[in-house]
């Protein structure tokens, strides 16, 4: 499909991030006025809210509410009966008068509320790289990692938009002579994109695979910041607890599964086969390259197919129990890390656990430091046009006295 041409001209430049193609949806916030459900369209959002007052679009009063839970709740239908009424509202030629909003002036929120955090584990190359850094390489992979996705259930309380500062945690870790506690120095980021659900199951209902991508409402930009040294400390045999609570940012836009569609893509290949129950009737992942930033410069750079798990397996996998999903669960894809040293998604694998450090900006680098801003950043390339995910930034600021 080519670049949709839009009445919004800032929406018609083949490198922008948010053509008609896109429409990815938001929360946003101008001078003094309550939140409210957007969606970006060029350099401008579209006030949703304001367009259902007006009656030029139906969302059941939802898009007036500060958080994306209410519309996703309706149902796959009305999202794509809304799509449709809004690529048409703004399409080249359209002639209704839409309310529009300067994105420079707008302060963006976060988009959903998140119910649920779960965070799955699902790049080979990551799996493989922290492995070994953790137990060798002859334990890297542990047996069932390449028959089921791997998860832990995380902290939806600390989930932050874009723009949010990240305080160092302290904490405990593992010191010469017993445990310590002091601020972290090993602080880390984790490149992953996050599924947002849109859809409620119930308890003891088994979601498959089928099932599950159509409960997906869209994808945002995810880092998980990890705490290395805490987590080398505590995750056995339980897995990371206060190493990843620490906060986790998202960007301020959910880009649908719609504008991603043409993108679609098989995974990394399969090592053995899968159960049924993890079957994929189709490929899952999406041709989308993603990489992350540190102070300004590009770091690392990948791709979202290298994957091993998509999302709709993982929430099959996570239902599979008979464990209920909600509207605003999240969903994080797990680091995605490509073979290479510059394709990696987090300092501990870029710098082999810190021994061999990094230069930003001319300075050296083996984990982060406080005044650091991580950037993330993912778009996938159409003809004529990219679907973008907007910023996914924080800066880091020194553990609190
Ligand atoms: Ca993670």
């Amino acid at each position: 499909m080519p670049l949709l041409r839009s009445r919004v001209e800032s929406a018609n430049r083949a490198d922008g991030p948010f053509p008609l193609n896109n429409l990815p949806y938001g929360v946003f916030s101008v001078a003094g006025e309550a939140p409210r459900c957007g969606v970006a369209i060029g350099e401008m959002i579209l006030d949703l809210a304001a367009c259902e007052a007006r009656g030029l679009v139906d969302a059941g009063g939802t898009f007036a509410q500060p958080q994306l839970n209410g519309f996703m709740a309706l149902g796959r239908a009305r999202w794509e009966a809304v799509r449709a009424r809004l690529t048409a509202l703004l399409a080249e030629g359209a002639s209704e008068d839409v309310p529009l909003v300067a994105m420079a002036g707008a302060r963006l929120h976060l988009p959903i509320r998140v119910t649920e955090f779960t965070d799955f584990y699902a790049s080979k190359h990551h799996a493989f790289n922290v492995g070994a850094l953790f137990r060798g390489p002859e334990n890297a992979l542990p047996p069932q990692w390449t028959h089921m996705p791997i998860g832990y259930n995380g902290r939806a309380s600390s989930v932050v938009v874009s723009g949010t500062p990240i305080r160092r945690p302290m904490g405990q870790v593992r010191g010469e002579a017993g445990p310590e506690w002091r601020p972290c120095r090993r602080l880390d980021l984790e490149l992953e994109l996050g599924a947002v659900v849109g859809a409620d199951s119930t308890m003891g209902e088994r979601i498959g695979v089928e099932q599950a991508e159509a409960m997906i409402f869209g994808y945002v930009l995810l880092n998980d910041w990890s705490a290395r040294d805490i987590q080398a400390w505590e995750y056995q045999p339980l897995g990371p607890f206060q190493s990843k609570a620490l906060g986790t940012t998202i960007g301020p836009w959910v880009v649908t599964q719609a504008a991603l569609e043409p993108f679609r893509c098989a995974g990394a290949e399969r090592v053995n086969p899968l159960l049924p129950y993890l079957h994929e009737a189709r490929p899952g992942l999406y041709d989308l390259e993603i990489g992350w930033t540190l102070n300004g410069q590009v770091m690392g750079r990948t791709n979202y197919n290298v994957m091993y798990y998509s999302s709709a397996q993982q929430l099959a996998h996570h239902s599979s129990s008979g464990c209920p999903m909600r509207v605003g669960d999240l969903l994080g894809s797990g680091t995605i890390s490509g073979p290479g040293r510059e394709q990696t998604g987090a300092l501990l694998e870029m710098t082999e656990g810190g021994k061999m450090p990094v230069m930003v900006n001319g300075a050296s680098r083996s984990f982060l430091e406080d005044g650091d801003e991580v950037g993330l950043f993912a778009q996938a390339r159409g003809e004529g046009y990219r679907i973008g995910f907007g910023p996914c930034t924080g800066r880091i600021l020194p553990t609190r006295p």
